[in-house]
């Protein structure tokens, strides 16, 4: 088989053996609706709330305030939309960030069409958002601040307990995106003060179009799929069993390994970003030094374009990204990147690579290695790069 060394567990991670074995009975001989009467199927309902119990133990939560709904953009959604609706006689006016993931931003932006004031929050050029400017970014009519966790291109994480405090000092939900931080981080949603989180069950070794929103008791927001009752009547149709059984034991395999492999992930991330950064000329690392995602290194390399950069890599067999899958499909630099204040033509030659708990060094090694042979390859054929060098020979 042709090499592989895939790099883009911020896209997704491979299902874990044991998650589509446990999985797997729930396809076939234990297919029933978790609502019927009969004991064939509604043992199943017993199956969704031991994983229930799990996800929100892990979270520090209690089992009724998580519930299930098809991934991180769907929670994303219902946390924005149904809350902003269900507070509206209170305000009009939501806080998030400008490197939020489109999920939010693509929800922010309809709701502003709708009446919605929303600020977007500057960050630092390390990606952190800054807490005074949050503190007067909060008006009267403020009911919403959005803030993930972990930023998914650059992987920096965000003061997120901080700024639960700020919030609920002001009487003001908190939700985060926890998308990429939820089975990397540990995360109490007590220490944090958030009111609501979302997970995608794809980004840590589950099933994709699974995830959850928690939403701490009490909170008012509406229902999101009208329906049947299930979810507590928040969230209708019959549950995706398979699913829920593959999330809730990712999660419960995440939380179990987490210390150990985000050690040793934060060991090799270190190597990498190490030796890029001394072997590889005109580069920089993006992203915060030591506040960031155990998995995740992100660089700019001068004179190249990113998109050029991925396909030489993948004929490496090397999978990576050049800015989050969903905007890879575009040639705008990436809003975060830009966010960071990197310039546009900086910000097109960058590189996210993000680890696994199967990565080798023997990997990295050669990661390192064929990025300097391409770059070497790639510059050379650039205008740009020969005009510099002209001139720093001068
Ligand atoms: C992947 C991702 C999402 C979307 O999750 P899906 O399950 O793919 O819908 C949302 N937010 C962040 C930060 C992500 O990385």
């Amino acid at each position: 088989m042709k090499k592989l060394i895939y790099l883009d567990n911020a896209a997704t991670t491979k299902t874990a053996p044991e998650v589509v074995e446990a999985m797997l009975p729930y396809f076939s001989e234990k297919f029933g609706n978790p609502s019927s009467v009969y004991s064939f199927a509604s043992g199943n309902k017993e199956v969704i709330s031991e994983h229930r119990d799990v996800i929100a133990s892990v979270l520090g939560a209690k089992s009724n305030e998580i519930y299930f709904t098809a991934g991180g953009s769907e929670s994303d959604n219902w946390a924005l939309k149904a809350a902003a609706e269900a507070y509206a006689d209170k305000g009009n006016h939501i806080i998030t960030t400008k490197i939020e993931h489109h999920a939010i931003l693509h929800t922010a932006e309809y709701l502003e069409k709708r009446g919605f004031e929303v600020t977007y929050l500057d960050v630092d050029e390390d990606g952190k958002i800054r807490l005074d400017e949050l503190k007067k970014a909060i008006r009267p009519t403020t009911i919403l601040i959005s803030v993930m966790f972990a930023n998914n291109e650059i992987g920096t994480i965000e003061p997120v307990r901080e700024i639960g405090e700020i919030a609920h000092e002001h009487g003001i939900l908190f939700h985060t995106d926890a998308v990429q931080a939820f089975g990397q981080v540990p995360i109490d949603v007590d220490e944090c003060h958030i009111d609501m989180l979302s997970a995608s069950g794809h980004k840590l070794n589950g099933p994709k179009g699974i995830g959850f929103l928690y939403i701490r008791k009490g909170v008012k927001i509406h229902s999101f799929v009208h329906g049947g009752a299930q979810e507590r009547k928040r969230r209708a149709g019959t549950e995706n069993v398979p699913g829920i059984v593959g999330l809730g034991t990712a999660v419960k395999r995440a939380a179990k390994t987490m210390e150990e492999r985000t050690e040793k992930e934060r060991g090799l991330r270190d190597y990498l970003i190490g030796r890029v950064l001394k072997e590889i000329p005109y580069c920089r690392l993006n992203g915060h030094q030591t506040d960031r995602l155990p998995n995740n290194a992100n660089f700019s390399f001068r004179f190249v374009e990113g998109e050029a950069l991925l396909i030489m890599l993948d004929g490496k067999g090397i999978c990576g990204s050049s800015g989050s899958a969903c905007t890879s499909g575009s040639l705008d630099p990436s809003h975060v990147l830009l966010a960071i204040g990197l310039p546009h033509e900086i910000a097109h030659g960058s590189l996210r690579l993000t680890l696994s708990e199967e990565t080798t060094k023997e990997d990295l090694d050669y990661v390192v290695d064929s990025l300097k042979e391409i770059l070497g390859t790639l510059r050379n054929m650039s205008p740009l790069y020969e005009d510099f060098i002209k001139k720093a020979n001068k």
